[in-house]
């Protein structure tokens, strides 16, 4: 059994849908299909929730109107047959009423969220109904009934895993199936979402659940590349990485993958393929259990980091100071990213600045505390097990000319992480590109 995943570009039109239904019907094995919604729904959904937030109701509704016009061409294109067109406009047209008749006088974070399923909920619907039309044998199974969070908010696997295989029985084989990718239930059993970009993560779930033979993530690029190509000419896409390499790179930039995606893949070691709809043959970016290539693979960037800085004469020889700096992070539920220290003083970053007035004011109990807004992470990712002497070097060789605010070396065997200041950003990528990949045949 696999799970592919298609993002949003990969079902952006309907010449791209039909494509994607022909790479499916093609593969040999039971495949569980996982789909996002149609490239631009969600932002334009989120759009219409913001102008409901702001009683902006004209506004909203120019919105509906606009996303309506669009599937209703998207849904004309699609089929091929009038009955498959009228199936395919009744199983969209639903969605619209709902969206049209959200309460608007208490819209609030749970509409939101039931606004934005409805993005994944058509565009599978729409994939369905395709296929039957193509007389494929297929099963839409509803993501809102199998995958959910438990009250710390995580995915519940056994849940999935026992709900997804009853459906599935449900359904004698030769069938394909389809679900919702980023949709599900919290605890309390309202509709959620696993944030921006989830339905990576959802298909690793099922996938993980499922105990499948490989998990496939389609996009519009051939794989994870050793740069970022929006800063850096002459990338190329990376062949194999480790399960911990993937993660580093997802959590510090790649944008390619949903940073938690890789977890649930590799508790149950299941190898994970990034591969390009576009072009369907080409070998793409596998993610397993074990590593090769070069030693250093790849550099990845994340934005918007806050650096805070405490200092205090208090930590001088003391223990016990490390836990209560954390306890204040953990009270705000904010998550650390870097961390470095010295004798009198601790610096660390943060990406969700939500409560950092608080945690600021909280800090200040302990010393002095500095705030820089505007910070960069600069992950390097490889293998760099510590008795190869030489490698740290080559990558503080290349940034020789820089200003680095914060290093981090030695936490796993699997990066080199560095702030600086976004200004440099660009700049950094590239002589790190020069001073590391242009060896690279
Ligand atoms: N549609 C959602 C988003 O745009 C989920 C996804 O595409 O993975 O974030
Ligand atoms: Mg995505």
């Amino acid at each position: 059994m696999k799970v592919l995943k298609f993002g949003g570009t990969s079902i952006g039109t309907p010449e791209r849908m039909r494509a994607v239904a022909e790479l499916v019907t093609r593969e040999p094995e039971v495949v569980v299909v996982v789909l996002s919604a149609l490239s631009k729904t969600t932002d334009k959904l989120l759009k219409i929730g913001a102008a409901l937030q702001s009683q902006n109701v004209d506004s909203a509704l120019a919105h509906i109107d606009e996303l309506y016009s669009h599937y209703q061409q998207y849904v004309n294109a699609l089929y091929t047959t009038e009955q498959g067109r009228k199936q395919g406009w009744k199983a969209v047209e639903r969605h619209f009423d709902l969206i049209r008749g959200v309460p608007r006088k208490v819209f609030d974070n749970r509409e939101e969220r039931v606004l934005v399923a409805q993005g994944e909920l058509m565009s599978t619907a729409m994939f369905h109904h395709y296929l039957q039309e193509q007389g494929v044998p297929s099963a839409l199974l509803p993501a809102l009934e199998f995958v959910r969070l438990d009250d710390n908010g995580e995915p519940d696997l056994n849940f999935l895993r026992v709900n997804l295989t009853r459906l599935m029985q449900e359904h004698p084989p030769p069938v394909l199936f389809i679900t919702q990718g980023y949709i599900c239930r919290n605890a309390w059993g309202e509709i959620d979402n696993l944030k921006r970009g989830g339905s990576d993560y959802t298909a690793s779930l099922v996938g993980a659940a499922l105990r499948c033979e490989e998990i496939q993530i389609w996009t519009d690029i051939d794989g994870m590349h050793n740069n970022d190509p929006r800063y850096v000419k002459d990338t190329y896409p990376i062949r194999e990485l480790s399960f911990d390499e993937a993660a580093e790179l997802a959590y510090f930039g790649a944008k390619i993958l949903h940073p938690s995606s890789v977890q649930p893949a590799k508790q149950f070691n299941i190898p994970v393929r990034l591969l390009n709809t576009m072009e369907p043959l080409a070998p793409g970016t596998l993610i397993a259990d074990k590593t090769s290539g070069s030693e250093i693979k790849a550099v990845a960037a994340k934005d918007g980091i806050v650096a805070i800085k405490i200092k205090s004469t208090r930590m001088f020889l003391a223990y016990g100071f490390l836990r209560r700096v954390f306890e204040v992070f953990e009270r705000y539920k904010t998550p650390i990213d870097m961390i470095t220290t010295s004798e009198v003083a601790v610096s660390l970053t943060i990406d969700n600045p939500e409560h950092l007035e608080d945690i600021t004011r909280e800090l200040r109990e302990f010393g002095m505390v500095e705030v820089d807004h505007d910070q960069t992470i600069i992950c390097v990712v490889g293998d760099f097990v510590a008795d190869r002497p030489g490698m740290a070097l080559r990558v503080f060789e290349a940034l020789k000319a820089i200003p680095i605010r914060m290093i981090s070396y030695g936490g796993s065997r699997h990066n080199i992480s560095i702030l600086i200041h976004i200004s440099l950003k660009a700049e950094v990528l590239k002589v790190l590109n020069d001073g590391l990949f242009k060896t690279h045949p």
